[in-house]
C-alpha cells in the first residue's frame, strides 16, 4: 500500500515535520490519517496491495469515498475489510474509486452505471477548464443520485468542474443474438421477395 505520508508516522499517529506540513497545507485532512492507517494495516491480511496507491478520501452525504490507484482486483476484499475496520466512524457506506489520471476516463469511472453520450472539454476565458457530460434524459434519475458526489470528487482530484447536460434521446435497443438472427433472416427474405417481383 502506497500512501502519501510516512507509514511510521501514520502507524504511530505522531507526525514528522514533513507529514505535518502536508496536513497543514491542506493536501490531506487530519481524519484521512485514520483511513491510511486502516489501509496499511490491511497489508498483512490481503496479499498484493503493494502497488495500490492512496490518492484521497472524501466524505460526502455520510458516505466515505476512498480513491485508490491500481485497485485492480482488490475492490471487493478491501471493501469488506474496510467496512469492518471503519464501522465505528458512522459512515452509511464506503465506496472505493479506481483512480485514473485521464479526466475523461475518470468521469466514466465515477459515473460507471450511467450511459454517457459524450464528454467534452471547454476552456473558459478566465483559464478554468470544465467538462460537459451529455447524458440521455432517461438516465437522469441515476445522476440525481450520484451526480453531486461525482462533481465534488472530480473537483478535488482535477480542480475542474463537471456540468451535466440532459439530452432527449430515444432509448437505443440493444439486440440480443437471437433478435439479430431474426433480423438477418428478415432481410434475406425481403431480398428474395424483391427479386421475385
Ligand atoms: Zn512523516
Amino acid at each position: 500500500m502506497q500512501i502519501p505520508l510516512d507509514k511510521i508516522c501514520v502507524k504511530s499517529g505522531i507526525l514528522c515535520p514533513n507529514c505535518q506540513a502536508k496536513i497543514d497545507k491542506g493536501l490531506y485532512e487530519k481524519w484521512e490519517i485514520d483511513i491510511m492507517k486502516a489501509l496499511v494495516e490491511l497489508e498483512d491480511k490481503i496479499k498484493g496491495l503493494k502497488d495500490v496507491n492512496y490518492k484521497k478520501s472524501i466524505i460526502f452525504d455520510k458516505k466515505l469515498y476512498i480513491i485508490l490507484e491500481n485497485l485492480g482486483s482488490h475492490r471487493h476484499e478491501l471493501e469488506k475489510y474496510l467496512k469492518e475496520k471503519l464501522n465505528n466512524f458512522g459512515f452509511d457506506r464506503i465506496v472505493l474509486i479506481d483512480y485514473v489520471s485521464s479526466p475523461k476516463e475518470l468521469i466514466y469511472k465515477l459515473l460507471k452505471n450511467v450511459e454517457i453520450k459524450s464528454t467534452n472539454i471547454y476552456y473558459s476565458p478566465d483559464g478554468s477548464i470544465y467538462y460537459v457530460v451529455k447524458i440521455p434524459s432517461y438516465e437522469k434519475h441515476k445522476v440525481d443520485e450520484i451526480g453531486d458526489s461525482t462533481k465534488r470528487i472530480f473537483k478535488i482530484l482535477t480542480k475542474n468542474d463537471i456540468y451535466y447536460e440532459f439530452i432527449d434521446s430515444p432509448k437505443t435497443k440493444i439486440l440480443n443474438d437471437e433478435e439479430k438472427i431474426e433480423q438477418h433472416i428478415d432481410v434475406n427474405q425481403l431480398d428474395k421477395l424483391l427479386k421475385q417481383i
